[in-house]
């Protein structure tokens, strides 16, 4: 009756959850208040669910091992690295990825690695923690 679906409803049904649950118990009135009281150790977060395997999230750079070849400009389709000439080095905009890999992928020396972090929602695409150099 299932068919190729049953695997899938089977894991559902036993395993965990896929998406994070809600960070807090119940919804807050004021999360400020509410954040002020995890700092004191008054109330817990529920975390985040591990990501699985090859998960691609937030672009990491070690600009010290970059050669400057600029190759993972030409495979980036929406533009998000840009060529600093006068050092030879990248800057990624994070705001303007598709976390597709691609620079990852063809970087000769293995400077660009894609993390675990995905809490990188603002509303700023230029805000520091949305520019990787
Ligand atoms: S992961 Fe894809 S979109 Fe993001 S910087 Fe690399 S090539 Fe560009
Ligand atoms: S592909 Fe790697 S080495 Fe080449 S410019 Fe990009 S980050 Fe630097």
């Amino acid at each position: 009756m299932f068919g190729p679906l049953a695997g899938e409803l089977i894991k559902q049904m036993v395993g965990g959850p896929d998406t994070n649950l809600f960070p807090a118990p119940y919804a807050p009135d004021s999360v400020t208040e509410f954040l002020a009281k995890v700092e004191k150790g008054e109330a817990k977060l529920i975390p985040p669910i591990k990501t699985p395997d090859k998960f691609r999230g937030k672009i990491m750079y070690e600009r010290d091992k970059c050669i400057g070849c600029q190759l993972c400009i030409k495979v980036c389709s929406p533009g998000a690295i840009e060529f600093i000439k006068e050092e030879k080095k990248i800057k990624i905009y994070v705001s303007r990825c598709i976390f597709c890999s691609q620079c990852n992928d063809i970087c000769p020396v293995h400077c660009l690695h894609m993390s675990e972090d995905f809490l990188i929602a603002d509303y700023d695409p230029y805000a520091p923690n949305l520019m990787v150099k």
